[in-house]
């Protein structure tokens, strides 16, 4: 077995004196860090495993257990700091590229923290959103060329479909088995009740979710995971996944491990086989190639649903979005950086 270099990051502090050898930790930790050691009569852990998740923490009856971060050093200097260090150690132990949920740990700016939504002055004259009605309501989607009208003189409604958000956010996308049944119904839930939308990411929508369809993105991506007739037409709009920001230019890997049960029925892939995604989408190599698909997916819901085209926000995006807008796409989705399940 390698060496492994890499200190456990957090240490669990057990309270001798609180503690009463009840087992709920070992009982209630997935990782398998607390164990009885029957010769000692006393638990003990195995800090290598700890996540920090504080499941066991919150479920200790006497609350005999603290996780803290570990205070172990590096020799760092200002060309290596202990990240880098750490990384190192960690690359070589795995021998693979290192992969982080939650977002990228590195702090790279978020622009998102310096937006500020001012709605005040949006109307002629201005209004006091606290004192009087004021709505954030937004539209996205293609506006219409010009104003058209019957021989009678009627105004026709030839605005192309349109998504309507009473709230100017939605949730990014994130496929159920990168996350659980669970956290993809609460993302259903919170998108009914704000008035948003959350998407489905690249897994498909499980048959439970198709109530919450006039609140959800259904995505297609590079895999086609989950993709047929009944899916395309439970979404409000449809997303093709041509990249996104977390990881740009690269596909997707969610591990056999994770294709279990209705992950694999919502996928339509065989159980325990790994869902790979490609890095493109292998009949889309132009514009033209992408207008093809943007058709068809409209074709296929009948000209009702916007198509949103998603890419990453790099640096030649300019041009990028310029030729989306040429494919007929309804709406460009700019995925910026801070993103990633890390499945
Ligand atoms: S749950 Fe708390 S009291 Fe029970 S064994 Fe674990 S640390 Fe001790
Ligand atoms: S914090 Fe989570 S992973 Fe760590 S020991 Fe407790 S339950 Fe297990």
């Amino acid at each position: 077995m390698p060496l492994n270099y890499s200190y456990p990051d957090y240490e669990i502090v057990r309270n001798e004196k609180r503690c009463i050898a009840c087992r709920v930790c070992e009982r209630q930790c997935a990782n398998g860090v607390h164990s009885y050691d029957a010769d000692a009569r006393s638990m003990i852990s195995d800090e290598t495993k700890c996540v920090n998740c504080h499941r066991c923490v919150c479920l200790c009856p006497t609350k005999a257990l603290k996780i803290v971060k570990t205070d172990h050093t590096f020799k760092e200097n200002a060309n290596w700091s202990a990240q880098a260090i750490k990384e190192v150690y960690l690359q070589a132990g795995s021998g693979g590229v290192l992969l982080s949920s939650m977002g990228n740990p590195n702090p790279f700016p978020v622009y998102w923290d310096k937006m500020l939504i001012n709605a005040s002055q949006v109307t002629n004259p201005p209004i006091d959103p606290l004192r009087e009605p004021m709505e954030t309501k937004v539209f996205l989607g293609k506006k219409n060329v010009g104003i058209e009208r019957d021989r009678e003189g009627n105004l026709v409604d030839n605005l192309p479909p349109q998504l309507e958000l009473q709230l100017p956010i939605l949730f990014s996308a994130m496929s159920y088995g990168s996350i659980s049944y669970n956290a993809h119904e609460s993302l259903a839930r919170a998108a009914q009740a704000l008035g948003t939308f959350y998407n489905t990411g690249e897994g498909g929508l499980h048959e439970d979710f198709y109530q919450y369809g006039s609140n959800t993105i259904v995505q297609v991506a590079s895999g086609r995971f989950g993709v047929h007739k009944a899916y395309l037409e439970a979404g409000a709009a449809i997303e093709i996944k041509m990249g996104q920001g977390a990881k740009p230019g690269i596909g997707g890997h969610l591990p056999g491990t994770k294709i279990v049960g209705d992950i694999s029925k919502t996928r339509m892939i065989p159980e325990g086989s790994d869902a790979i995604s490609p890095a493109p989408h292998h009949d889309i190599y132009s514009i033209e190639d992408l207008r093809q698909l943007v058709f068809s997916l409209k074709e296929a819901t009948c000209y009702k649903k916007p198509v949103i085209v998603k890419v990453a926000a790099v640096h030649n995006i300019a041009a990028i979005a310029s030729g989306i807008a040429r494919s007929g796409a309804d709406i460009i989705a700019i995925d910026g950086f801070r993103g990633g399940t890390g499945a």
